[in-house]
């Protein structure tokens, strides 16, 4: 393919050919997928055979459009056939295909950018890019020097194992850790914490190939983009890409932890289709996110993640988000649901960040860290270049774990919910001795309880919960003050104040998972009966605010901007506010105010802004996104 970018004009040109193997029966049509961001396709065969290109025509959907190619002459089974084509596309700006001055990026895993049969069709082959000079190219495969000119914006890319072609391209400032495992950065500008991020990746790097095994490229990279939208990092064959708002925060080591882990689950390992297909990607990615932060920060850190406690990790992607989904009736079985559409697909990508990996920690502990690290060995070896199914998945680690493991499957993926486990202890001379009970059906698991002493003793013991009333007695050289259930929070368990909590936002939660994953309409009706039935009892976890936050948001998708207007006003005049959430819906509040030709409250709302992210440590970067706002002069 050679790929010319344009982006002062946000346009991109690409030709190409792509020799399509051959198929089991004959065929006189080709379907291939593209972006509907590709206005027209032009194909012709370019074999030497007779078979011509008899027309090109496409469904004209909006989201990945399915062109059909009709042959003039039936193409034999067993027959390859190469196509030539070429396409254009001015004014890209979706979320992963981008042609933009500040950047250009085209994600494997978003909307389909060059033609492909499939979706997960993994191809090998030849990337040539012409880019303005000064830009750098980030791509799959090796680069080919000889035949590239950097100085003149041409690059080019050889790949020979099979791949999802995605690119990023700009003016990088490029930082290079060398070593056995080489690692580069390419980063929007410069910045003083390259280093420091270069190091994290390298640590996180050499955790997950113990966790994992090797990756599959010497060669490794990571560059910065501008998503633009929700987008946080997306992984690609051989670097992952990083929305700059997680380089902004110096690459915090979870969010590397995730995106290094698709290096091996979802890119290396693909999924074939049925139950437990996210899981396989996104929760094992995950759980390479908890080793790597055991690994770069400690166990401490590890066990702050698994309490929800974890800086940035406390309402998602940690098992509150997974309750808070669950107290909603947001919750399907890993191991067995199959979802039937999007909003299905997007719910299984929660319970995988939130559940998911979670699960998996707990299984590494019953058969054994080691020995689990070896399965995964196997498996990423065995299921390499090709697909594998959660079915196989649970094979292979049940055959491998030493142990009979298969009821944790039963238990913990086939079955929605998580236990409430109560204590209860008495002393015994030489010791303790107690229960630990739980509603039917039980969830059978190790749990660990901890005895303390008046004197600061401490013993951490391994209990086996097989039943709804499993009985321990445990021998301590000590008098026991008190007994814990399980400190560090290894099992996946209710609490009370979590049940509490999550029972609390049940509304909001069901409401912002519609509004983001399903119908704006049915979101803006739960935020209003949520609303409608009046504040929860102490309103100090601000549900209100995010209630009338979602409803702005809700209502100006919809393109109502007064409903918006006024439910943004609402928000913000709360006296309990979601702090981390403030500086955006004041920010919406100036951008609506201005809209309606309110400077006045626009500037206010903008100033206010700020300040709420100064607070932040200007973690959400207002100041850089008013200066993109040709209305906005600071006033003196
Ligand atoms: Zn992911």
């Amino acid at each position: 393919m050679e790929v010319t970018l344009r982006p002062a004009a946000s346009h991109i040109e690409v030709i190409g050919t792509v020799r399509l193997a051959p198929t089991s029966s004959e065929r006189d049509t080709i379907s291939l997928v593209l972006s509907s961001w590709v206005p027209t396709l032009a194909v012709t065969a370019s074999d030497s055979s007779a078979i011509r290109v008899s027309s090109v025509t496409s469904d004209g959907a909006s989201g990945d459009r399915r062109w059909k190619i009709a042959l003039s002459h039936p193409l034999m089974a067993g027959r390859p056939i190469t196509l030539a084509f070429k396409y254009a596309s001015d004014s890209l700006r979706a979320a992963q295909f981008r042609v933009a001055p500040d950047g250009s990026v085209a994600g494997s895993g978003g909307e389909i950018w060059y033609p492909r049969l499939a979706f997960d069709s993994l191809a090998t082959g030849v990337l040539r890019f012409h880019v303005p000079p000064g830009e750098t190219v980030v791509s799959n495969g090796s680069l080919d020097r000889a035949a590239s000119d950097p100085g003149r914006g041409v690059f080019e890319f050889h790949t020979s194992s099979g791949v999802r072609f995605g690119f990023a391209s700009a003016r990088y400032v490029r930082y290079d850790r060398d070593g056995k495992s080489p690692i580069t950065l390419y980063l929007l500008k410069q910045r003083l914490d390259a280093d420091s991020m270069l190091q994290r990746l390298s640590v996180v790097r050499a955790a997950l190939e113990g966790q994992f095994g090797m990756m599959p490229v010497t060669h490794y990279a990571v560059a910065e983009v501008e998503f633009g939208g929700s987008t946080g990092g997306t992984s690609e064959f051989g670097f992952f890409l990083a929305d700059r708002s997680y380089v902004r925060e110096g690459l915090p080591t979870p969010f590397i932890g995730h995106e290094l882990g698709h290096a091996w689950w979802g890119t290396r390992v693909s999924t074939k289709p049925g139950p437990g297909r996210t899981f396989l990607t996104e929760g094992i990615a995950s759980f390479g996110m908890l080793r790597a932060l055991e690994a770069v920060e400690g166990s401490n850190a590890a066990a702050r993640m698994r309490h929800s406690a974890y800086p940035g990790y406390e309402t998602s992607n940690s098992p509150a988000e997974y309750f808070a989904l669950a107290a909603a009736g947001i919750e399907q079985a890993i191991g067995t649901f199959v979802p039937a559409t999007q909003y299905d697909i997007l719910a299984m990508h929660r319970m995988a960040n939130t559940r998911g990996w979670f699960l998996l920690d707990m299984l590494s502990r019953e058969i054994g860290r080691h020995r689990f690290e070896a399965i995964l060995h196997a498996v990423t070896a065995k299921y390499s270049g090709g697909a594998i199914s959660f079915e196989e998945f649970r094979r292979e680690v049940e055959t491998r774990a030493g142990r009979k493991i298969s009821w944790f499957f039963d238990d913990w993926f086939d079955r929605t919910g998580a236990p409430t486990y109560t204590l209860h202890w008495t002393r015994i001379s030489g010791g303790v001795s107690g229960t630990i009970a739980q509603g039917a059906p039980a969830f059978r698991a190790t749990v660990p309880i901890e005895v303390r002493g008046s004197a600061g003793e401490r013993v951490l013991m391994n209990v086996w919960v097989g039943d709804t009333a499993s009985q321990f007695s445990v021998h301590v050289p000590f008098a026991a003050r008190d007994v814990v259930l399980d400190p560090e929070y290894r099992v996946l368990r209710w609490t009370p104040a979590v049940r509490t909590a999550s029972l609390a936002r049940a509304g909001l939660t069901r409401a912002d998972f519609e509004r983001r994953f399903g119908s704006t309409d049915r979101a803006i009706a739960l935020y209003r009966a949520a609303l409608d039935s009046g504040p929860p009892e102490a309103d100090t976890s601000a549900i209100t605010f995010s209630l009338e936050y979602g409803l702005g948001v809700a209502s100006l998708a919809q393109r109502d901007s007064a409903a918006a207007f006024v439910a943004l006003q609402r928000a913000v005049s709360r006296l309990h506010r979601d702090s981390l959430a403030v500086p955006g819906a004041l920010l919406l509040l100036a951008r609506l105010a201005h809209a309606r030709g309110d400077d006045d409250v626009a500037t206010r709302a903008a100033l206010a802004a700020t300040a709420a992210d100064a607070a932040l440590g200007r973690k959400v970067g207002i100041e850089e996104t008013l200066k993109m706002l040709p209305w906005f002069h600071k006033p003196p």
